[in-house]
This record gives C-alpha cells, sequence and structure tokens, in this order.
C-alpha cells in the first residue's frame, strides 16, 4: 500500500477509529487521501489537513426504521439511511441504494465518492446517499410500493430541491422513484418535481437520464482512447453487471462500432462472440428479472457460466457496471494477460486498491467512477435544471450536453494530473480536482 502523506496519515487514523467496521468507508477514504500528497505540499497552498479532516466527517447522518406490510400479512422492519455528507456546492445530492448488503459504511463510502464526483461534473451539486438493507428482489411490486411508501414518510423530513435531492442506485429505479415521489407528493401535499431525479418522462423526468450512466461510462472511455488516437471501433468489450449502467454501456459501445461479447449478474456471465442481443438482455433482466442463464438458453450461440469469473473473457477494453469490489487482483491479472487496454468504471468502487496497482503497472488506462460514472448524477442535475425552469429539453440536446460533461472531466482529470505531476493518472487526477472545488468553496465559507 502506497504511504499517506505524515499530515494524512493520522486523519485516516482517525477515520478508521471513529468508523469501526466500515471497511468500504476505510478504502474509499484512503484512495483519496493517497491523491491529496501534493495539495498539503503546494507552496502557497491554501487547503490544511483540518480542512480534509473536516471534509471525512459527513454534516448528518440519519437511520431510521422502516416497517411494512408483506403480502402475507407479516410485518417486516427493515433499515434505512441518509448520510449527507457535504453540501458545499449544492444541496446533497446522491443516489438510494435498496440491497441486503447496504449498512451506514457503505452508505457512507457512497455518499464521500458521491461529494467528489459531483464536484467534477461542475454543476452545483452537494454529496450524499442513502438506502436500505431492503432487499427488492423476489418482493412484489405491492409489497415494493408499501416498503417505499413506508421509507419516505420518515425520510420526507429530510429532503427537499434546495436540501436534499435523492434518486436511484442499486435496486431503485424508475417504479421506486414513482412509489417514492407519489408519497413525497402526499404528505407534503408539493408537487415539488426537483425533489427526487430519476422521474419518469410524464411526471417531470429528463430524457437520457435512464441511458446517462453508462452512456457516460462509454463516452468517458472514448476520450481516453481517443488521446492515443483510438476508438471503440472494431474492440472486444466485456461488461459485467446487467442492470441499468451496463444495459446502456452495452447500447452505446455498440453505436460506438465496439463488440460486447459478456455480460454477467451475481450468479454467473454468459459470453457471445456475436454481441450482446440488447432486446433478449432487457427482456430477461428488466421485463421478466429473471436470471442470466436466461439469455443464454434463448441465443444460439451463447454459453453461460455459474459463478466463474467474467475478467477472464478476454477484451481489449473492460468495463465493470456491477458492484463494489468485484474487480479483484487476480481478475485485473487476467484481464492484463488478455491485454485489455482500458478499464472505466461504470458502477462506483468496483476495482480493488491491489487491482489498480496491477492495472496501473501494466500500463492500462484506468477511469475511476467518481468520474467515468458521473454521467448519472451530471443528468440527474440537467433534469433539476429541467424542472427549475419547468421545461423540458429533446433526447438529442441533452446527450449533447452529457457528451460534453463527460468529455470536460476527463479533460479536467487529465490536465490536474499533470499540473501535480502524475501525468496520466486519473484516479489522482479526479480526486485532486474533485477536491479542489468542494475545498475552495469551503474556505469561503470559514468553520461551519
Ligand atoms: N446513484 C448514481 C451515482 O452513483 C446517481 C445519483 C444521482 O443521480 O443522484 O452517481
Amino acid at each position: 500500500m502506497p504511504q499517506l502523506h505524515e499530515h494524512l496519515m493520522p486523519i485516516f487514523e482517525e477515520i478508521v477509529r471513529r468508523n469501526a467496521g466500515e471497511p468500504e468507508f476505510h478504502q474509499a477514504a484512503r484512495e483519496v487521501l493517497e491523491s491529496l500528497g501534493p495539495v498539503v505540499d503546494r507552496p502557497g497552498g491554501l487547503v490544511d489537513a483540518d480542512l480534509i479532516r473536516r471534509l471525512c466527517e459527513p454534516e448528518r447522518q440519519i437511520i431510521f426504521r422502516v416497517p411494512w406490510v408483506d403480502d402475507a400479512g407479516r410485518v417486516q422492519v427493515n433499515r434505512g439511511f441518509r448520510v449527507e455528507f457535504n453540501s458545499a456546492l449544492g444541496p446533497y445530492k446522491g443516489g438510494l441504494r435498496f440491497h441486503p448488503s447496504v449498512n451506514v459504511g457503505i452508505v457512507k463510502f457512497l455518499g464521500f465518492e458521491q461529494i467528489f464526483k459531483n464536484a467534477l461534473t461542475g454543476l452545483p451539486i452537494g454529496g450524499g446517499k442513502g438506502g436500505s438493507d431492503f432487499d427488492p428482489k423476489g418482493k412484489s411490486d405491492g409489497e415494493v410500493m408499501r416498503f417505499c411508501q413506508s421509507f419516505m414518510t420518515e425520510l420526507y423530513r429530510h429532503i427537499g430541491e434546495y436540501t436534499d435531492v435523492p434518486a436511484g442506485d442499486i435496486g431503485v429505479g424508475g417504479r421506486e422513484i414513482g412509489y417514492l415521489f407519489g408519497q413525497y407528493k402526499r404528505i407534503t401535499n408539493r408537487y415539488e418535481s426537483g425533489v427526487l431525479t430519476g422521474k419518469g418522462i410524464g411526471w417531470g423526468g429528463s430524457l437520457v437520464r435512464t441511458e446517462s450512466t453508462g452512456y457516460g461510462a462509454v463516452f468517458f472511455a472514448n476520450e481516453m482512447l481517443r488521446t492515443t488516437g483510438d476508438s471503440f471501433d472494431g474492440k472486444r468489450v466485456v461488461v459485467s453487471g446487467s442492470g441499468n449502467v451496463a444495459t446502456y454501456a452495452i447500447e452505446k459501445v455498440h453505436q460506438l462500432g465496439g463488440t460486447v461479447v459478456a455480460v454477467s449478474d451475481s450468479s454467473g456471465y454468459v459470453v457471445d462472440e456475436k454481441g450482446i442481443d440488447l432486446e433478449l438482455l432487457k427482456e430477461v433482466k428488466q421485463v421478466r428479472r429473471a436470471r442470466i442463464n436466461e439469455y443464454a438458453d434463448e441465443r444460439g450461440g451463447a454459453a453461460y457460466v455459474a459463478g466463474g469469473s467474467i475478467w477472464d473473457v478476454q477484451a481489449d477494453i473492460a468495463l465493470p457496471a456491477a458492484t463494489q469490489n468485484e474487480l479483484d487482483e487476480d481478475g485485473a491479472i487476467a484481464l492484463i494477460r488478455g491485454g485489455v487496454r482500458v478499464v472505466s468504471e461504470g458502477a462506483n468502487m468496483p476495482t480493488t486498491p491491489a487491482a489498480i496497482r496491477s492495472l496501473r503497472e501494466a500500463g492500462v488506462k484506468f477511469a475511476p467512477g467518481k468520474a467515468a460514472n458521473a454521467g448519472g448524477v451530471a443528468t440527474s442535475a440537467l433534469e433539476m435544471q429541467q424542472n427549475a425552469s419547468r421545461d423540458s429539453w429533446s433526447f438529442e440536446y441533452t446527450e449533447e450536453r452529457l457528451e460534453g460533461i463527460m468529455r470536460s472531466i476527463h479533460d479536467r482529470c487529465l490536465e490536474t494530473a499533470d499540473e501535480y505531476g502524475v501525468p496520466g493518472d486519473y484516479v489522482a487526477g479526479a480526486n485532486i480536482a474533485g477536491f479542489m472545488r468542494v475545498a475552495d468553496a469551503m474556505l469561503a465559507f470559514g468553520v461551519i
């Protein structure tokens, strides 16, 4: 593990001590702190370690009981979270994750990442995250609705278009946002469109929001390829996951002339040398909410591998788009052996620190999620803009804005990496550029 700057080591030790049993948060914080050494050392720099210490403590953390009644009439109890991490640049902004693995440490890691990601977009949004250990898998629509209504019955008092603006993440898509918005509207008696993003198109949502995280991760990878005069054309691509991010990453790769030859879910992966058939994938995963093996059953020539590692599939470009720490050192070594040249994170922190080190040592271009997957939250901010002006933009215009934002994030990462003496290091570039924008605002506000 790389050494931390002498002024940052005590901050990291304090984080570990005060947030015991939260390894994902420690991991996310350490990665940012590792990048900030040159910032602290900058002669005449205004940023001191105390500001960084302040930034590592969430402004507010809310944990609440979510009781609901299942279809059999039994009372179920889940835990709800909202970590309002930093509001220096705008209202807290970040998704809600419904997944059995959710706990306060997971929400904190996601909220922490969100601060820098949102800052990188250049748009006026702070950082936050929330969710629940509720598992939507196998639940009826009625159960999901009752859960969402109960969740919002507590959450509504903490959020608002100028306060905190949740959206989706794993397990929270259009259906859940609909139930959540409906309950918020009912409790507050206000049609406050800007309180949630990822809404349906007919009731305040933005075109391209559904596609934006996946599209954005591919736009970002495309910019990385362009630095060496390359493109997606004719490339073999592996995309892990098969949820919203993966689905629309595949769509954009195919539009740009690449071929996605493998996708996965938590049960295993499929290899389809002809290129993933997106309509069939959507039918299996979105309509039927079924397992990925059904894709292989119905698609001639495709093979299903139960368990196993999707990173064993040879690829020029890899887009980890499932969940945190899914690409470990062994996976990275397998990818390197297969000749991978670019890795762009569609998910949040899907690559372990050891895997990032291996990729970097092998000369693979690596984009961290807080830069590469910022397209989702950036389009959420565009949704907020449309809501504030009671307007709605065309698909083409919104996609153009998204592509422009991804290009400018890419360029800012590279310029910042150059400026701080680590050329080509997208991780340091993203961390420093995102941090500096937040730090400037925090300095202006004084100690609050
Ligand atoms: N959950 C997404 C993310 O990780 C989007 C958040 C949002 O749109 O607010 O960035």
